[in-house]
Formats: C-alpha cells, sequence, structure tokens
C-alpha cells in the first residue's frame, strides 16, 4: 500500500479531533512529501539533528513535533521553529528550552514526558518525582514554555492488558497535574503503530504513529 493509502486507514481508525503526528524518522524527504501531499501537516523526529536538516527542505507549514528524548545541547537547533516538545523529562531540559524559546521571541508548547512502562530503558518522569520538582523548582512559571499535557510510551508487549493498565496510569497521571494547572493542559500524547488503538480507547488526544504509514523502518 501507498502512504497515502496507510495515511487514509490510519484516520478511518482516528477521529478528527485526534491529533495524528505522522513519524518521519530515518525516512527521506520525498517520503514526507508524499504524505503532505495526501494532506498531513503533523510529522514527528526523534533526533534533532535529523529534524534540523529536514525542516528547510519542506513546506513552511508543516507542523514539527519532537517526540525523542533530547540533549540540551541540541535544543538551539529546533527552538527557532518546532511546534511542539513531547518529552520533557527533567527540570534542566525545561531551563535550556526555556532559554531557546526567549532568544528566539517564542514560547513553545511543551508536553512532560512519564515513565509508564516496565522497561527501564524508556525515559521519564515518575509521578513521586514529577511532583517533588514541581514543588521545589520553578517548572510550570518559565515563561516561553506552555506546558500542554503528558507523553508516554507503553512497553513493547504483545501482552494488550499491560498496555492498557500503562496508558491508563498516564491518563491519571494527566488528571491529577490538569487539576493544579487548569484547561490550557488539555493533551495526551501516547501510542504509536502497535498500540494507538488501545491509547485512544483510554484518552490519547495525539497519536504518533511511524511504521504503519511509512513501512518499517532500516536502521
Ligand atoms: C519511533 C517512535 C514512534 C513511532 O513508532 P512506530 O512504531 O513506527 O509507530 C512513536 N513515538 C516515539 C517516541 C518514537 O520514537
Amino acid at each position: 500500500m501507498s502512504i497515502k493509502e496507510n495515511l487514509q486507514k490510519v484516520k478511518e481508525e482516528t477521529s478528527p479531533n485526534i491529533t495524528l503526528v505522522a513519524v518521519s524518522k530515518t525516512k527521506p524527504v520525498s517520503d514526507i512529501i508524499e504524505a503532505y501531499d495526501a494532506g498531513q501537516i503533523d510529522f514527528g523526529e526523534n533526533k534533532a539533528q535529523e529534524l534540523q536538516k529536514k525542516q528547510p527542505e519542506l513546506p513552511d507549514d508543516i507542523r514539527w513535533h519532537m517526540i525523542g528524548h533530547m540533549q540540551r545541547n541540541k535544543v538551539k537547533y529546533i527552538a527557532p521553529f518546532v511546534h511542539m516538545i513531547h518529552a520533557v523529562d527533567s527540570y534542566k531540559l525545561a531551563k535550556e528550552i526555556q532559554k531557546q524559546a526567549a532568544k528566539n521571541d517564542r514560547v513553545i508548547d511543551c508536553l512532560l514526558q512519564f515513565h509508564i512502562a516496565e522497561e527501564s530503558t524508556k525515559f521519564g518522569f515518575s509521578k513521586d518525582e514529577f511532583f517533588e520538582v514541581m514543588k521545589e523548582s520553578n517548572l510550570l512559571e518559565l515563561k516561553n514554555i506552555r506546558f500542554r499535557g503528558v507523553m508516554g510510551m507503553a512497553t513493547f508487549t504483545e501482552d494488550q492488558d499491560q498496555i492498557r493498565r500503562e496508558f491508563k496510569h498516564l491518563k491519571q497521571i494527566f488528571d491529577q497535574i490538569k487539576d493544579q494547572i487548569g484547561p490550557g493542559f488539555d493533551q495526551i500524547s501516547m501510542g504509536m503503530s502497535q498500540d494507538y488503538k488501545i491509547a485512544i480507547e483510554e484518552g490519547a488526544t495525539i497519536i504518533r504513529v511511524g511504521s504503519s504509514i511509512f513501512g518499517a523502518r532500516n536502521y
């Protein structure tokens, strides 16, 4: 199937009020153009330098989502144009985003990444850690960051119940933070090719889908 047909199929399984981020990491610019020409506007990359390289070669109205773990020294490459940073997982990173956003005279939408999977390899705050950081810092008052919600990745497993439990956990964390931040905090980024249907059932507002649209990645 073509990229266009794949996109169509994924869209049929979501609803119009869910943002579909087409994850184009490792894929050539020509694939992104094909998706763009089929009406796709939101794209996701997980490496700052790859994103920095692709962005000028592609239409200006693309909304670029930085979905991967970020090293602080890479924030400057994407701060001028990035639409949303999904994986804020430390106060230090938030402070660097604040600095680079201010330099570019922008307010950048960000999500707080939480560690919800059993695997120890996935990044993110634990719930306790986050509330500690929130108490002890001005994390949520950084002027050039608008915290819009949370992001998480489920364990890579066939066990659908486990995936569902992990997404439910992220939704609970979201609800708890929303009580403190208020109405502008309204996004839950969860669900990838293998689990976006479960994520939607559990309240996702943003899904990040790569291989189901662009095909398998060869690294
Ligand atoms: C690669 C990636 C995705 C998309 O993964 P697929 O399984 O190809 O849909 C989603 N989120 C993050 C953070 C990723 O790195």
